[in-house]
């Protein structure tokens, strides 16, 4: 199976371990902004430098900046045919913005998938993975206020997928493969 697929949620959710998974099952690349901002912060590149007080405030990186770095990672040869974006877009400019990128490129989404998880659970999990991974934006507060940006920005823009009805909604809480089957399982009832 090939498909062009988005996967939102809010932070917690498991998007990034899921996201893995799913594209290697599918054969697609996993694509995740915030692997890339953060690679870019840890080499010290220029668009490092540039997004580091936002990823560290929990805020989002300039829409100029993010939908660039998408447009071009979406051009290289292995998103040719299909490709799984986890965390972007977050916002509706950003939809719009993807919509043109796979306009001008004569492509579109199959489906857009939202992992679903309680707050409690996410706010527990993330508290969990910055005691383990230490990740700079895991602390409560930063934790916080990138919640309330995903209530504010990210989650309408599942009821813009919604409305072109290619919103898939998969539970997020489970077992980790049991979670990947459910999505799998989603996505091919709707893309087949
Ligand atoms: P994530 O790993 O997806 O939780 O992203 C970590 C951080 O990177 C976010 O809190 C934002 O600061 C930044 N980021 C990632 N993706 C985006 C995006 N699509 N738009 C703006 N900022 C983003």
């Amino acid at each position: 199976m090939s498909a062009r697929l988005v996967l939102l949620g809010p932070p917690g959710a498991g998007k990034g371990t899921q996201a893995l998974r799913l594209a290697e099952r599918i054969g697609i690349p996993a694509i995740s902004t915030g692997d890339i901002f953060r690679a870019n912060i840890k080499d010290g590149t220029d668009l490092g430098r540039q997004v580091q007080e936002f990823t560290s405030a929990g805020a989002l990186v300039p829409d100029e900046l993010t939908d660039a770095l998408v447009r071009d990672r979406l051009l290289h040869d292995d998103a040719r045919d299909g490709f799984l974006l986890d965390g972007y877009p977050r916002n509706a400019a950003q939809v719009a913005a993807l919509d043109a990128a796979m306009a001008q490129a004569g492509t579109q989404l199959d489906a857009a998938i939202e992992l679903t998880a309680d707050t409690d659970v996410v706010v527990e999990r993330l508290l969990n993975r910055a005691a383990i991974e230490g990740r700079a934006d895991d602390t409560e507060p930063v934790i916080r206020h990138r919640l309330e940006v995903y209530r504010a920005q990210t989650a309408p823009i599942a009821n813009l997928y919604a409305e072109r009805g290619l919103l898939v909604r998969v539970d997020g809480i489970g077992e980790i493969d049991e979670v990947t089957e459910r999505m799998l399982t989603a996505l091919a009832e709707q893309i087949g």
